[in-house]
């Protein structure tokens, strides 16, 4: 199977990273010169993703809305994206 993603961002990574390791030919169509131009420039060019804490400890530290995102952080957590 053959996939285009648009957008080479950090989804669009996960996405053809996703896609190749279930056997697809993923190709990344990016308008910026190189991928993952914002996720490079996040906290102050430091790409701080995300951190070591406890799980537990993310949702109370969004502002808006936090319980929204308590799925996703249980389906992929923190310690899944470091192994990554
Ligand atoms: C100022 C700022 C600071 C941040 N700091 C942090 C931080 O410290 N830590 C953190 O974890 N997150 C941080 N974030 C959030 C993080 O950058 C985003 O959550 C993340 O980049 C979202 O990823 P994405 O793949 O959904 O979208 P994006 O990163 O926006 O990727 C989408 C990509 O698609 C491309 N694209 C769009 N339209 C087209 C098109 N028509 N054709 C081709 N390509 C196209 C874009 O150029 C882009 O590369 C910050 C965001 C901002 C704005």
């Amino acid at each position: 199977m053959k996939i285009v993603i648009i957008g080479g961002g950090p989804a669009g990574l996960m996405a053809a990273a996703a896609a190749s390791s279930m056997g697809a030919t993923a190709r990344i169509i990016e308008k910026n010169p190189y991928l993952g131009k914002k996720m490079g420039i996040t906290g102050k060019g430091r790409c701080n993703i995300t951190n070591s804490a406890d799980i537990s400890e993310f949702i109370p530290n969004i502002p808006v809305n936090g319980k929204f995102m308590h799925s996703a952080f249980y389906a992929f957590s923190n310690t899944d994206m470091i192994d990554l």
